[in-house]
């Protein structure tokens, strides 16, 4: 049995410059991390060997038996993680990957044309909470079922509880789907709670990016309120690529009438995963992900979680120091929102020049945005960074070097002949090959 390096140099090679890059540059994108060396084996296990389609004590095929412990172990600290007892909550926890415990959820409570609200994409919504661009739909979630979006009040840059409310009531959903991709406030589960009681809907939170600091508690917790929690356990909470679903257990919500009804959510979620979406679970990957929720339940955790929202705190007050506007003026959690149209430039020119001086961000839509390839805002977030070991005082020092990029971006753009983006990568390359020291 021989190793990565001998059996395949050049994959090797490719791995070895990734880790460089990693480990070299800035990263600041809100949805990444540096998973432990635990994690990492957990996950290059031998278990990838294995096929376990089915259930602990259900599964199709033999020699389960201590898979079968893996993952109840997987699901028991789950739970635990989240503070939840196993009388009121259970989880599923094969889901492959985010997008996939969304749908997942969702075949699990609607038939197909059924209606779902979610936040708008350019909002700071994730493409599965139902994204369409006018009639046409993008995400599977918005051609199978039914979708309408809600918005961010334009001015305040938090959600717009009270248009949500009005246009619940119109559009009569039978879900509603709070948490975001890019979204710096914390949610407000109590309204949701009751705007989805007036139309009888369900209420699910997609937690992906927050699941770190909620079970910290450092964020208001969605279990109290909501039927389904969904989330991915690769951002904030540190862990491998994958996805979990939490569902209510028993009897769930009172009625206009004041009748409680059983929606038997564990037979459906599990149903909807497994025959119905997927076929054999990733059990090396929900070892990795038991291992992950291990190291959350860890006063450290808690510590590490508390540095990551301080450093979001700090350096969105630097950036407004610098005359930097942040959508909703700035942060209750891991991640800032830059809205670079007072400084007449966009996150596509900006992303596309910190790459080259190893600052890793992303481009994103703000509510003004037209365009989702061309946005004017930039998402940063600190987790990823702060796992390295960064605290205020570094993170002050991050925003002057992203000050001194967006500056360097507005002088490659005024140098530009043309408008268009591949002009803009033209002038960049050519930059770059007459050696122009960038910063
Ligand atoms: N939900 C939210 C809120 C997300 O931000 C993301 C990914 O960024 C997902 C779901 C999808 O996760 P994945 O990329 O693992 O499918």
């Amino acid at each position: 049995n021989i190793g990565l390096k001998e059996a395949d140099p050049q994959l090797h090679n490719l791995i070895e410059k990734e880790k460089k890059r990693q480990w070299g540059g800035l990263e600041l994108i809100a949805s990444e991390n540096f998973v432990s060396q635990a994690v990492l084996e957990s996950l290059g296990s031998i278990l990838t060997n294995k096929y376990a389609e089915g259930f602990p004590g259900h599964r199709y095929y033999g020699g389960n038996q201590i898979i079968d412990q893996i993952e109840n172990l997987c699901i028991e600290r789950a739970l635990k993680c989240f503070h939840l007892s196993p009388e009121r909550w259970g989880v599923n926890v094969q889901p492959l990957s985010g997008s996939p415990a969304n749908f997942e959820a969702y075949t699990a409570i609607l038939n197909p044309h059924d209606r779902l609200m979610g936040l708008n994409l350019k909002d700071g919504g994730h493409l599965t909470h139902g994204y369409r661009e006018g009639h046409k739909a993008i995400s599977s979630t918005a051609k199978y079922f039914e979708s309408m979006p809600y918005f961010l009040n334009k001015k305040t840059g938090y959600i717009d509880y009270d248009r949500l409310e009005q246009d619940s009531k119109a559009f009569s959903p039978k879900l509603i789907v709070c948490g975001a991709s890019a979204y710096s406030r914390d949610w407000d589960y109590k309204r949701l709670r009751k705007i989805a009681d007036k139309c009888n809907a369900y209420l699910m939170c997609d937690m992906a990016h927050t699941a770190g600091p909620i079970s910290s508690r450092l964020l208001k917790t969605p279990f109290d309120l909501c039927d389904l929690v969904t989330t991915t356990t690769h951002k904030t909470l540190r862990g491998p690529r994958a996805g979990l679903i939490f569902y209510r257990k028993g009897l769930r919500k009172v009625t206009k009438k004041g009748k409680k009804i059983n929606y038997k959510l564990e037979s459906k979620i599990n149903f909807s995963v497994f025959p119905s979406l997927q076929g054999g679970p990733h059990e090396n990957t929900i070892a990795a992900i038991a291992t992950a929720l291990r190291e959350a339940m860890k006063p450290e955790f808690v510590e590490y979680q508390k540095q990551v929202l301080q450093n979001a705190k700090i350096l969105g007050a630097e950036m407004t120091k610098m005359g930097y506007s942040l959508v909703s003026g700035g942060t209750d959690n891991h991640l800032i929102l830059v809205d670079l149209n007072n400084k007449n430039i966009d996150g596509a020119r900006v992303e596309t020049v910190l790459e080259q001086i190893d600052i890793t961000v992303n481009k994103n839509t703000v509510p003004s945005d037209t365009s989702a390839f061309i946005p004017h805002g930039l998402r940063l977030g600190s987790p990823a960074l702060t796992t390295r070991g960064l605290q205020e005082t570094d993170f002050v020092k991050v925003a002057q070097f992203l000050d001194r990029g967006i500056d360097l971006t507005k002088e490659i753009k005024s140098r530009t002949k043309g408008n268009k983006m591949v002009d803009f990568k033209k002038q960049l390359e050519l930059e770059l090959q007459n050696n122009t020291k960038l910063i």
